[in-house]
């Protein structure tokens, strides 16, 4: 049996574990920003930093990077738990980085004593103007080397209610000509008077995400602060701010000790869609698609309710595997995945979807027969249900031609085909209206031909599935297809709205289920025969039902 060869993350882990580091201890976190909904690429960092946890017997623990107000609320926070329950995986303590508000103020002020920052009073765009390049150095501030106390004095006032947003800033005095931009006196600090959704109207400025989240994984105790590549600059920054949280801490000495450590992997980005929260944003403000849970969207909540099972979306994060170089994955690598999974687990059930009616001529009118319908041929234990055999029958339009090329294995005159679970039966010919659409096709069924008796076992080609014109209900079918028209929508100079594909949604009202199916409810995966894998809608009732086409059963992609 082939081993499966660990990720560079995990030689990082193993390596730091051989050399005793920590103790031996392993604890990761997964810090979403609560200003939106997990996407698939969310749901890589997740399998990442939980997988390491469960591997190396630590703890994985959620905290909630929730330093900006304004873009933040509760709803987001229910929905992530939620989302990463579905996912499979189990946190150990669930923490926010506004629990250490109190802490990060009061190192600031240290620094701030210490010499180590000052308040800025210039406007964003004289500090951007002020940056230089990567070549040439940055400008110092004219507030650069104001007394401390003057400092001191400010930030406490860039914490009242009358502290206008913009007119300081928290500034750490580090280097202006440093090649890493990160250093060149990076902002610690700014206002913002929009409540907290936790912390209220108490604060009213807050640390920026560098001055935030490696003091928060160092408060926490975290020993592998795994993230994606955009951050490998931020990582001597990460490690500076550690390095003074050790000072004032009085482990100056021990500067290797109990320090979480930094590594950074490739984000997951999918061909035909976006990741960017921003841009995932304006698509649901604008009404561009029908919430974060539309089935297009690449949310695992719009995932969800299209039908993806989050198995299904861990094998695909398992099969692309962590690298240290950014690249496009191809979506129809996690339709596959998709297919892979619902094919083990789906419910297979009838659904016509451009319907025609069949009638048996010469069977019985009135009779009726139930059918036995297996549930799922890949599943002993997933047992079976009935669906009723009538004259009159609808069947798939597509699956009749008047004159048929040679093979053409559905129905057409003269030829037998089977139908799934029922008889045999020979097609005599078909009636059309006044302007030659096909309105009914006309059929003979061999009475001994009974799924399951031994005339039913004659070599037939083709098999069609049908519902019972009486016994059936009508439905209403989603079909989704890209989202966006081109590959890579994010690499594209226009605006991303314009790249929308038009026909991203078909709704088919004119389609017929099995009453069995009728009454699946969201959550239960099912297969219609011959079509595809579909989920009942949240928006389904039994009155109404609505199916999401989740994938169809073969990548019709592949050119
Ligand atoms: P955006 O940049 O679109 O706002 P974000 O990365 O800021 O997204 P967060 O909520 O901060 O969103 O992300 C939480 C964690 O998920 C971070 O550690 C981040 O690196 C990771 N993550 C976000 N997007 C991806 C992705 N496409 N692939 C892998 N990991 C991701
Ligand atoms: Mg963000
Ligand atoms: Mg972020």
């Amino acid at each position: 049996e082939e081993k499966k060869s660990i990720s560079f993350v995990e030689q990082f882990v193993e390596e730091d574990l051989a050399q005793g580091k920590n103790g031996g201890r392993i604890q990761t976190r997964f810090p979403p920003e609560p200003n939106g909904y997990l996407h698939i690429g969310h749901a890589k960092a997740i399998c990442m930093d939980f997988g390491v946890a469960e591997k190396y017997n630590g703890i994985c623990n959620l905290r909630f990077d929730d330093t900006n107000p304004s873009k933040e609320n509760n709803e987001y926070v229910e929905n992530i738990l939620n989302d990463i329950k579905w996912l499979g995986f189990k946190w150990g303590n669930i923490y926010y980085a506004s629990d250490y508000f109190e802490k990060l103020w009061e190192f600031a002020v240290w620094m701030i004593k210490n010499g180590y920052a000052y308040i800025d009073q210039q406007t964003s765009e004289e500090i951007a103007s002020q940056k230089g390049t990567p070549t040439t150095p940055g400008i110092a501030s004219p507030y650069r080397d104001r007394p401390i106390a003057e400092s001191l004095a400010l930030f406490a006032q860039m914490n009242t209610p009358e502290a206008v947003e913009g007119s300081m800033v928290l500034r750490a005095k580090l280097d202006m000509a440093n090649p890493n931009m990160h250093f060149r006196d990076p902002i610690m600090y700014r206002i913002i008077q929009t409540p907290h959704h936790r912390t209220g109207t108490k604060w009213h400025c807050y640390p920026m995400y560098d001055f935030a989240h490696g003091q928060s994984d160092y408060f926490e105790g975290v020993t592998h602060s795994i993230c994606t590549l955009e951050f490998v600059p931020h990582r001597p920054l990460y490690d500076k701010f550690i390095d003074y949280l050790k000072e004032m801490d009085g482990t100056a000495d021990k500067l290797q000790d109990n320090r979480p450590r930094q590594i950074e992997f490739n984000r997951l980005n999918l061909t035909y869609t976006v990741m960017s929260k921003r841009k995932l944003h304006t698509l649901v403000d604008e009404h561009l698609v029908k919430g974060w849970d539309d089935p297009r969207m690449p949310t695992l909540c719009g995932m969800r309710r299209r039908g993806y099972s989050p198995e299904s979306i861990r094998n695909f994060i398992d099969s692309i595997g962590y690298t240290k170089f950014d690249a496009l994955n191809d979506m129809a690598l996690l339709e596959a995945s998709v297919r892979e999974d619902l094919n083990k687990k789906a419910t297979r059930l009838s659904a016509v979807l451009d319907p025609v009616k069949l009638v048996i001529t010469n069977y019985p009118d009135g009779k009726t027969e139930e059918m036995e319908s297996i549930n799922n041929p890949e599943d002993d234990q997933s047992g079976s249900h009935t669906i009723t055999f009538s004259k009159t029958l609808w069947i798939e339009r597509a699956d009749f031609m008047e004159e048929a090329p040679k093979k053409f294995f559905r129905m057409t005159p003269g030829k037998e085909v089977r139908l799934k679970s029922a008889y045999i039966v020979k097609c005599t010919g078909c009636t059309k209206d006044s302007a030659g659409n096909i309105i009914e096709i006309q059929a003979e069924y061999d009475p001994e031909s009974k799924s399951g008796m031994e005339g039913s076992n004659r070599k037939v080609k083709g098999t069609l599935h049908w519902l019972s014109v009486d016994h059936c209900r009508k439905a209403e079918v989603r079909e989704y297809d890209r989202l966006f028209n081109t590959e890579n929508p994010s690499a594209d100079e226009r605006d991303f709205r314009e790249l929308l594909n038009p026909e991203s949604l078909k709704v088919h009202t004119n389609c017929y289920v099995e009453d069995y199916a009728a009454s699946r409810q969201s959550g239960e995966y099912l297969q219609f025969q011959r079509t595809g894998y579909f989920m009942a809608d949240l928006d389904s009732t039994p009155e109404h039902p609505v199916f999401n086409k989740t994938v169809g059963l073969k990548d019709t992609w592949a050119k």
